[in-house]
């Protein structure tokens, strides 16, 4: 019997036997936290609360003083505050650390030519932890899937039992600065050092950290000397990653370095179906082709407008057909054609058919050079809201009717060449994502 569980029996004899059924009895004392000058207790609500405080507590402090000699303040809680608080802190700890999404799976994942290397090296380690490729690096664009592949290795560790810590480096920067100010960096250290697998995200961001940079080089070493798997995005090499540390590039480089590329047609229609299917939206053939088209690379754009097409028709009570999904991405394509100018276009033109944009701008009358030109100006006159005589000016051509004639011969073609369409369309997304 504890000091406080005695104490609890001895003011049974000084009170009525009522009054300690229906309150006394239900206090618990607390052992660990109570000390030489404070006895703290728990009451089960605050009605029992209450009632002992303002009728007990002076009581309960004189039998301390005269059975354990102690002067103490005697303090009661209630004990779901303890618990909530207890809860809250425990929350508090996990988010320190973002949880995994547990829909970031290997099976949710499209595999193309684009990601194909990613995926494959993802995979060997989330078989094999800490043995193949320690670090292993993904890099890549915006939004194609940087994140959701190291997850996925994340979900297959934790299913498995193993302490998977996953993070940004700006959450790791965080969590470092927090236990610097209250000097627990023995806390940090051993948080760190204590997981099976380590997943950073956008490594990008220790860029010109230095003091992170050498913290994050510690954790590094101290994991990866004992075989603890460790993943790694950027959105670029690490060769490429400006400030940062010579000796941190070159450990990032030591297991495998694996890029994505943006995804392919296929690759798309594949990743729009995989949605639709997992947020039970049904679109036609045509209309996913149609999405896949307009969306250039990044996945993430192509979930928004899943969802925007889902809640439109819902709210509209109407299909989602494909006139209703152009109107819809009318607005998104604005906004991505609004920065477009002729100097972007032409040179993205020229980039794609190997000449100089200064040759597209020039009055070379070779074919291929035609060829651009007239690409060009029709891209110009599609994506811009420049006019004919405007247009005219900056291609060096005599007048409009000159661009007017340009015109009608590419629209001739995408009428009847499917090749040439497809490629204008290839072009068109490359300029409007782009941007
Ligand atoms: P990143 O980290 O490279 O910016 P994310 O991993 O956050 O990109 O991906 C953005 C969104 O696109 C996520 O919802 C992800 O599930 C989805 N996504 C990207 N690539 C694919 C793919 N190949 N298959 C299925 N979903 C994908
Ligand atoms: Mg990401």
């Amino acid at each position: 019997m504890n000091i406080g569980q005695k104490i609890l029996l001895l003011l049974k004899d000084e009170i009525p036997e009522i009054e300690y059924n229906r309150y006394i009895k239900h206090l618990i004392y607390d052992v660990k936290k109570s000390t030489s000058d404070t006895a703290l207790f728990y009451a089960p609500n605050s009605l029992v609360l209450n009632w002992i405080k303002n009728k007990y507590s002076a009581k309960i402090r004189h039998l301390f003083e005269v059975h354990d000699s102690s002067k103490v303040n005697v303090k009661i809680l209630l004990k779901n505050q303890v618990e909530s608080k207890k809860s809250e802190q425990k929350k508090e700890q996990k988010h320190q650390h973002s949880l995994l999404n547990p829909s970031h799976t290997f099976e949710n994942f499209m595999v193309g030519g684009s990601n194909q290397f990613a995926y494959a090296a993802v995979k060997s380690v989330s078989e094999k932890a800490g043995v193949l490729y320690n670090p292993l690096f993904i890099h890549g664009g915006v939004g194609l899937g940087k994140t959701h592949l190291m997850q996925a290795a994340g979900n297959v560790f934790q299913n498995q039992g193993k302490i998977v810590i996953y993070t940004t480096v700006e959450q790791f920067l965080n969590d470092f600065i927090r236990h610097v100010r209250n000097k627990t960096m023995e806390r940090f250290q051993e948080k760190y050092r204590k997981c099976d697998v380590l997943l950073i995200d956008d490594i990008q961001f220790l860029s010109n950290k230095e003091g992170i940079q050498e913290e994050f080089f510690h954790t590094f070493e101290a994991l990866k000397g004992v075989g603890k798997q460790i993943i790694l995005t950027a959105d670029k090499h690490p060769k490429k990653i400006a400030g940062l540390e010579k000796r941190l590039q070159s450990r990032f480089e030591h297991g495998l370095v694996a890029d994505i590329q943006p995804p392919e047609l296929e690759t798309k229609i594949a990743i729009i179906e995989n949605k639709c299917k997992i947020n039970k939206v049904v679109l036609s053939k045509d209309i996913i082709n149609y999405i896949a088209t307009v969306i250039e690379s990044n996945v993430r754009e192509i979930e928004g407008i899943l969802s925007k097409l889902h809640a439109y028709s819902q709210l509209m009570h109407v299909d989602i057909d494909l006139p209703f999904t152009k109107n819809v991405l009318k607005d998104q394509l604005q906004e991505n054609r609004a920065n477009l100018t002729l100097d972007i276009i032409t040179q993205s033109v020229a980039k794609d058919l190997n000449i100089k944009p200064s040759e597209i701008r020039s009055k070379g009358r070779s074919k291929n050079l035609v060829y651009a030109r007239r690409i060009a100006i029709y891209l110009c006159r599609d994506l811009t809201q420049n006019t004919m005589p405007q247009l005219a000016q900056y291609f060096g051509m005599k007048d409009h009717t000159a661009i007017s004639h340009t015109l009608k011969k590419i629209n001739e073609l995408i009428q009847n060449d499917e090749d040439f369409k497809v490629k204008i369309e290839e072009l068109t997304n490359k300029i409007t994502s782009s941007s």
